[in-house]
């Protein structure tokens, strides 16, 4: 089957086609990651419809919107390649109209960790989430562990709006050295690269911890000794629907999550783990 490009609306009507739908949204600059998704839908759905957008509404004034890469180009490729049906790659004012009113609040959820760092982030994030749902109208949409706490809000969202679409969470792919891939990892220099690693090393020395006050010194030690060119964000252990610190008596899964800054490049990660199993 040939790869359809519907750039509007009305292109992606005319691709309908029947049977199961899953929608992998993203923002272009697809990596080994986003294939991973990709392949998930395919195993899973009829018809695979990528996103590629760059959602000026989670970008704050002071962040990366305009220098965020875009290789539509080698995207196309990498979708052709995984057998995706449909790439949905619509401009900017094709979805939002310049005297548009509404838009979703993340709510508290939208305002802690990740959200404390990037204010309007989440809330951005979900508005174009839901209406690419409206429009794509899939059955199921596979989201990135990578992004922990977008997953979580994504589910809220899902929960508390009624939509009917089945939300699935995939693993983090990473280099073979540990650093979570990225679209942003591509303007890390040689040293910030090596920098960067401190993020993966915490995350794993952290979850080699039993406890959660252990489980943050440890990691909290691991990105202290990467030095200044390492500039933390935070560090967080965390319940993975609600994103709230974990108490040290908490048992279950949690997130444990770093955000920081090499050089001009902003980087996040995150590793689930269990405490006090019983
Ligand atoms: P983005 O294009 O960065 O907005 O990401 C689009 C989707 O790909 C999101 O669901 C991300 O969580 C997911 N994603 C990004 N990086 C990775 C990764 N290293 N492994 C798995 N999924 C990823």
């Amino acid at each position: 089957m040939e790869l359809i490009v519907a750039r509007n609306r009305e292109d992606l009507v005319k691709a309908r086609a029947g049977g199961d739908v899953a929608l992998v949204p993203t923002m272009g600059a697809l990596h080994e990651g986003h294939r991973s998704l990709i392949r998930e839908a395919r195993v899973r759905a009829d018809q695979v419809v990528v996103s590629i957008f760059v959602n000026p509404l989670q970008f704050s004034p002071n962040e990366d919107f305009s220098r965020y890469p875009r290789t539509f180009d080698a995207d196309l490729d990498v979708c052709r390649a995984e057998g995706v049906d449909v790439v949905f790659h619509p401009a900017v004012e094709d979805m939002y109209a310049p005297d548009r009113q509404v838009s979703l609040s993340a709510g508290r959820m939208g305002t802690i960790a990740e959200g404390a760092v990037r204010p309007g982030h989440f809330d951005g994030m979900l508005t174009v989430v839901l209406k690419l749902f409206n429009l794509v109208q899939p059955d199921m949409a596979i989201f990135g562990q990578k992004d922990a706490q977008q997953l979580a809000l994504i589910r809220r969202m899902v929960a508390d709006l009624d939509l009917p679409i089945e939300i699935v969470g995939a693993p983090t792919v990473r280099e073979p050295d540990g650093l979570a891939l990225s679209s942003r990892n591509r303007y890390l220099s040689e040293d910030d690269r090596r920098v960067a690693l401190a993020l993966s090393r915490a995350l794993r020395a952290g979850a080699a911890e039993r406890t959660p006050s252990r489980i943050r010194a440890v990691a909290r030690a691991v990105l202290d000794a990467a030095g200044p060119e390492l500039d933390v964000d935070y560090l967080a252990l965390v319940d993975p629907a609600t994103f709230d610190e974990v108490s040290e008596s908490y048992e279950g899964e949690a997130v444990l999550a770093v955000a920081a800054r090499v050089g001009s490049t902003r980087l996040i990660d995150n590793v689930i783990l269990t405490l006090n199993p019983a």
